[in-house]
């Protein structure tokens, strides 16, 4: 049969999905925003490392031209002489030129402009070699200038003005000859790392954390989902389980008042016997409940004395081997095995593994109950030779109303509350529970405790 999923658990589902959807598009973003910003601290450096290499070159050919003094006065100026043709429109007459001086003032804004536009045209003239060594050295000196400490590699090329990915170049006239001067990065992986360091970390870091937190929280959600159906499971168990012993007190109580076994002494008797069992047992189980929950609250603390262990678990040997004529053996190198412990916790703590250790055996049950001293400890172990637990269902044992699935229908009696107990009692006596088992040959529960 199909389990009816609960309108908490679709709601749990919903939200659940809504914020892996958040999640992944957080993640997305982030994704775009560290290409984004590396795309964009690549377009920026590349145009820095471009501008700086034309300033670089007009440096070096400003060293190597004299401009006109004119530029270097107070009011700097530039004198030409413009050269026209007089007889333009005459067709067939001899060219005449007229010639006049032009004297231009040339402002501040204009000057770094005029100098290197004169700069360019005068070198692109002359037979003048830009020598690759004293550019790169103006370069790197020029780009530490704008922050940029990294190393470049020049070359001069007049043959091609092919510019390869990853290279800047700018253009100029060496010999009279035009000219390509490219500039590649020496260690461009060093350099991508370092420009993206800072942004990546703390990208990865923030993906990390988005990341993490929807496992969490799947995870969280998905044991809320489990405790919601185990939640479930319980109720239902409990319904059954009162009913059960409330067929049999009202079989009982019917067969005293309708058949007349209230006249018949020994029926009352057995009724009466049977109904009292019966109440017990209903008792019992209800002490346990509330008992676990007292000590999950907190408000049931340890009182520590001095026991004999092995009077305790004579006890409960004397009471559990009349339980489906269990065979239970106690060994132990010393007796009395005195321990300070809280007799209460030690021995609800026995009762149940005994209890568990008879209910999972299928024949005639065999408990071995060994206790032991270690160096700064001691060890209580209770195995038994029954059904054994699947090694996909030991993870969970101890979790509250968990019980080992077994189809639909759960064969032995229980409210999966009773290792969940144990642990919190093993737990608040500061001792540690763990579990080895194979299905089909018995599970072996040891407990450690501090001396
Ligand atoms: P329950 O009330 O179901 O017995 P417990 O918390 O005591 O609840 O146990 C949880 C589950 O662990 C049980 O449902 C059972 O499947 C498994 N289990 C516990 N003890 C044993 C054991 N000694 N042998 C086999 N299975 C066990």
């Amino acid at each position: 049969m199909k389990k009816k999923i609960s309108a908490k658990t679709k709601r749990l589902r919903r939200i659940f999905f809504i914020v892996a959807f958040t999640a992944v598009g957080i993640i997305l973003c982030q994704l775009y925003w560290v290409y984004f910003n590396f795309q964009t601290a690549k377009a920026n450096f590349n145009q820095s490392a471009t501008v700086t290499l034309w300033q670089s070159i007009d440096t070096c050919l400003l060293a190597q031209n004299t401009l006109p003094p004119s530029l270097g006065e107070m009011q700097p100026s530039l004198t030409f002489m413009m050269k026209k043709q007089a007889n333009a429109d005459s067709a067939g007459a001899a060219p005449t030129f007229s010639m006049k001086m032009v004297t231009v003032d040339v402002n501040a804004d204009q000057l770094y402009w005029a100098r290197m536009l004169l700069i360019r045209l005068l070198s692109s003239n002359e037979n003048k070699t830009l020598r690759l060594d004293t550019l790169t050295e103006v370069y790197h000196h020029q780009l530490k200038g704008v922050g940029i400490t990294e190393q470049f590699k020049l070359a001069i090329d007049t043959n091609s003005r092919l510019i390869r990915p990853g290279q800047i170049a700018a253009l100029t006239h060496i010999d009279k000859r035009p000219a390509v001067v490219r500039a590649e990065l020496i260690n461009k992986r060093a350099f991508f790392f370092k420009m993206n360091f800072i942004p990546a970390l703390v990208s990865t870091l923030l993906i990390a954390l988005s990341a993490f937190s929807l496992f969490y929280m799947g995870r969280i959600i998905r044991k809320q989902m489990q405790l919601d159906t185990m939640k479930t499971d319980f109720v239902n168990n409990i319904i059954h389980e009162l009913r059960t012993p409330l067929t049999i007190l009202r079989t009982s109580n019917e067969a005293m008042s309708s058949f007349g076994a209230s006249h018949d002494e020994q029926s009352l008797m057995r009724y009466l016997g049977i109904n009292s069992l019966v109440i017990d047992d209903l008792d019992k189980n209800i002490e346990r409940i509330l008992d676990f929950s007292k000590i999950e609250q907190g408000k049931r603390t340890p009182m520590l004395e001095s026991i004999d262990l092995i009077f305790l678990l004579k006890q409960a040997q004397l009471r559990f081997s009349q339980v489906n004529n269990a065979a239970i053996n106690i060994s132990s190198d010393e007796e009395p095995f005195e321990v300070v412990t809280d007799k209460f916790m030690i021995g609800v703590i026995v009762s149940n593994l005994i209890d568990n250790a008879i209910k999972y055996s299928t024949d005639q049950p065999k408990i071995e109950i060994v206790v032991r001293r270690l160096d700064n400890s001691w060890q209580l172990l209770i195995g038994d030779e029954g059904i054994g637990i699947p090694k996909s269902s030991i993870p969970f044992i101890f979790d509250k109303f968990y019980r080992v699935p077994t189809g639909d229908v759960h064969e032995i009696k229980g409210y999966g509350i009773g290792l969940a107990y144990v642990k919190q009692l093993v737990v608040e006596l500061n001792g540690k529970i763990e579990v080895a088992s194979e299905p089909g040959k018995g599970s072996v529960f040891t407990i450690t405790f501090n001396a």
